[in-house]
């Protein structure tokens, strides 16, 4: 057969779409879109965090499908499905959680800081689970790949363990897929924490517009007393964004160079940078302001690959249920 490989990945509908999701995920979408078949998820089952905000999910489900098409992702070569609406999802995390040790989601340092990250709040059993139905997400297409950040490395490492255990023990199944982090593996949030993120209140949106970047990077954290004094590049979120989305290398080298001994001062590399976010965020914005203004065509893109995301879990389903032998009514 000679069938394209498969990518499968997403997103959390929990707002809209950040520089960290492009530089850390985004980018590696667009440039495999045409040479895999691609399942994009919108992970609405995953976001028990958000249980009292059930509304902004489901405007996030729309911020998301519209920033993908903003950056350039072809919904018809690669598929848009609303995780929820393909139902095998749950079926397969079911059949899945049998064969996943306690101890191995308890070790996820990934859930263990988002844990945390809770604080006194309770936390929902779906939150806790929700790296298993991770698990299903991306062996529900079969996937050979799967192109993410640097937080999702360990889920995927539970994947092909999971995908190992369950060819050798039933059949074979599922292709041991691979992670693909980004260029930036994860990109740090404005006011230097380690992560850009929506839930943390840190991010540069992709739909922000120029003003509001301008205001974001001037305000941007700086480890610097003072603009005499000589600074370090590599710690610096300034130059960190620099690197990611400045293409003005010489420009970029020359800031360095002085902001070492000490010779500009912050308010010139953030101009800077500034003007080169909003450079390159232009397209992206006319592209979103003209998909906002056909929200229809949205849908079709949203529909036509959730159609896609069910077929294909429809026949691993069977896959499942015969390697399984549950075939129960057949019997008689
Ligand atoms: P939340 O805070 O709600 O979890 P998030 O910003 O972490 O949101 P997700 O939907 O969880 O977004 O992540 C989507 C994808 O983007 C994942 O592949 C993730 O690794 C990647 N990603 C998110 N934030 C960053 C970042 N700051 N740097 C690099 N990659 C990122
Ligand atoms: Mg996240």
């Amino acid at each position: 057969m000679n069938e394209r490989k498969r990518i499968l990945t997403g997103i959390r509908p929990t707002g809209s779409l950040h520089l960290g999701h492009y530089a850390g995920a985004l980018e590696n979408w667009l440039r495999l879109q045409s040479e895999y078949e691609c399942y994009f998820l919108i992970a609405d089952y995953q976001v028990s965090d958000y249980a009292d905000d059930i509304a902004r999910v489901r405007d996030s489900v729309w911020e998301v499908a519209l920033d993908w098409l903003a950056v350039g992702l072809n919904p018809e070569s690669g598929h848009f499905v609303i995780e929820s609406l393909v139902p095998e999802h749950a079926e397969l995390t079911t059949w899945l959680s049998w064969f996943l040790p306690l101890g191995m989601l308890q070790r996820n340092p990934t859930l263990k800081a988002e844990m945390a990250d809770f604080g006194k709040k309770s936390v929902p059993v779906a939150f806790f689970t929700y790296p298993v139905m991770q698990v299903a997400n991306i062996l529900m297409p079969r996937a050979h790949l799967v192109p993410v950040g640097e937080d999702q490395l360990p889920h995927i490492e539970m994947t092909r363990e999971l995908a190992r255990r369950f060819n050798r023990q039933f059949k074979e199944v599922f292709p041991e897929p691979e992670g693909l982090v980004g260029r930036v593996p994860r990109l740090v949030g404005v006011d230097g924490q380690a992560k850009m993120s929506k839930s943390l209140n840190n991010a540069i949106y992709l739909k922000d517009d120029a003003k509001t970047v301008t205001q974001k990077v001037m305000g941007m954290f700086t480890p610097r007393m003072s603009p005499t004094d000589p600074g370090d590049p590599e710690v610096t979120p300034a130059f960190m964004y620099h690197e990611a989305f400045n293409p003005d290398r010489a420009e970029v080298e020359d800031l360095k160079e002085r902001y070492r001994k000490g010779a500009v001062g912050d308010a010139e590399v953030k101009r800077k940078l500034a003007a080169a976010i909003n450079t390159f965020l232009d397209p992206i914005r006319d592209r979103r302001a003209t998909y906002a203004a056909n929200m229809p065509h949205v849908r079709e893109a949203l529909e036509y690959g959730t159609n896609q995301g069910r077929a294909i879990a429809r026949e691993t389903m069977e896959m499942v249920r015969d390697a399984l032998d549950l075939g129960y009514l057949g019997k008689y």
